[in-house]
């Protein structure tokens, strides 16, 4: 455990969070860990997680606050979508809310994919440790305990080291690296690159092979580029530039 003041916030490795992921596939649908196809994950958090969805403005600006999972229900603060004036809302037990300008983009819809995956991620991570009252005052500055995510949380704290993480920032990079997790399995995310690329290779953001791998899995995984390049690090699919060696990301 990590003490995080008056909370702690567990250590969970790669493995141990890939493990997890499993299990829940293989509860929802085996065929997903095998079979590389694109996961319907607002489907796989109603039905398998059992959380409500809702779409709400989350903040004045855009694309600042993306997602948020209200663990207890209560009052929580969003704001109006044409004036942008703050209002109160009550929500249910168990409900993710995402940002709407963030639903409703065309061009984010990886993004969405990946921010509602994160929330599923927390819920079923670290419900536990927001459940002590005393504890959930870190996350909840109304009445619903919530853990709120912001833009730069969510598919970006990836590639920041050990070293330089709050606790706070481990609840975010773990549900991060789930997330990533839910939407492209280990198992048939490595056979979609096989696929496309008989053996790994070092990754260069200006090779054009690389790219259209990128694109291609991104497309079949339906998620964001930048969600699948790091996929393909994390499982030493692409080595990194610099080393040779897959680094910690
Ligand atoms: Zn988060």
């Amino acid at each position: 455990m990590i003490g995080l003041g008056y909370m702690e916030v567990p250590i969970l490795s790669k493995d141990q969070i890939e493990t997890e992921s499993y299990k829940v596939m293989a509860a929802y649908d085996p065929s997903l860990i095998e079979e590389p196809a694109e996961v319907d994950i607002e489907h796989l958090i109603e039905q398998y997680f059992k959380l409500n969805v809702d779409y709400q403005v989350l903040s004045k600006q855009d694309d600042d606050i993306l997602g948020l999972i209200a663990i207890t229900g209560g009052a929580l603060t969003v704001f109006d979508r044409s004036t942008l004036e703050k209002r109160r809302i009550e929500v249910a037990p168990q409900t993710v809310i995402i940002d709407e300008r963030l639903a409703m983009s065309d061009s984010q819809i990886g993004r969405f994919r990946f921010t509602i995956a994160h929330e599923a991620s927390h819920w079923h991570l670290h419900r536990f440790y927001c459940e002590d009252e005393n504890q959930t005052k870190l996350f909840a500055d109304q009445d619903a305990t919530a853990i709120k995510c912001f833009s730069r949380n969510i598919e970006r704290r990836f590639a920041s080291s050990f070293s330089d993480k709050s606790p706070l920032d481990w609840l975010e990079w773990q549900a991060d690296y789930m997330a990533s997790t839910l939407l492209m399995p280990a198992k048939s995310f490595k056979t979609a690159f096989q696929s496309l690329s008989p053996s790994s290779r070092i990754y260069n953001p200006q090779d054009n092979e690389c790219q259209r791998i990128i694109t291609s899995l991104a497309n079949l995984f339906k998620v964001s580029k930048q969600a699948a390049r790091i996929r393909l690090l994390h499982l030493g699919l692409f080595k990194n530039m610099h080393s040779g060696q897959t680094s910690f990301l």
